[in-house]
């Protein structure tokens, strides 16, 4: 089975290219197409990098994973996909290692329960990607992005009460920089 050239898409975000690569490894899973799986999964590996690579299979494991799930009727468990290196901020929308912006805001409650209180810290993290929608204050991209169920499930706690109480405009990151570093307020993540 062919694809489309294979020349990962312009543009400097590795989400877009993760989300690139994952469009095709469904198309193959929906099409029974095994080897096709797995050649996508080297060539994420080959030329995007290790840790495109490593991104891409996590998210086609927890792909077999819920779909196992979904065949035998057991609940679905949220899968923890991650590439975080010591002292490395990930998106705190998709995942993606490496924001390249933070939003500020004011600190609120996200869960608090029996269990005990999770604070959102006050710096919501983004990719390029993810920087892009917030921007564009474009909410239904952001959905089409993160996936409906994923969206859903963290709009009400998480997304809205950011907009709600957002300060200020996107900081930039800079690449390779730890912007948590030394912070002694705000913690919570
Ligand atoms: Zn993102």
């Amino acid at each position: 089975m062919n694809t489309a050239p294979e020349h990962p898409p312009t543009g400097p975000a590795d989400g877009i290219f993760v989300r690139d690569v994952m469009r095709r490894i469904e198309a193959a899973e929906r099409a029974g197409d095994r080897r096709e799986v797995d050649r996508l999964m080297r060539w994420a590996n080959t030329e995007g990098s290790d840790r495109i690579g490593s991104v891409v299979a996590q998210l086609v494991e927890a792909r077999q994973q819920a779909a196992f799930r979904a065949t035998f009727g057991l609940p679905q468990v949220a899968a923890g996909i991650t590439l975080a290196e010591p002292g490395q901020q990930l998106c705190d929308f998709c995942g993606v290692p490496g924001p390249s912006v933070y939003y500020p805001f004011q600190e609120f409650v996200v869960v608090s329960g029996p269990g005990g209180t999770v604070m959102s810290g006050d710096r919501m993290y983004a990719c390029s990607m993810c920087a892009s929608y917030v921007d564009a204050d474009d909410w239904p991209g952001m959905a089409g992005w993160l996936g409906a169920a994923f969206f859903k499930r963290n709009n009400k706690r998480l997304f809205r009460p950011f907009r709600r109480n957002r300060t200020g405009d996107p900081v930039p990151v800079a690449p390779g920089s730890d912007p948590e570093r030394g912070r002694t307020h705000g913690g919570g993540r």
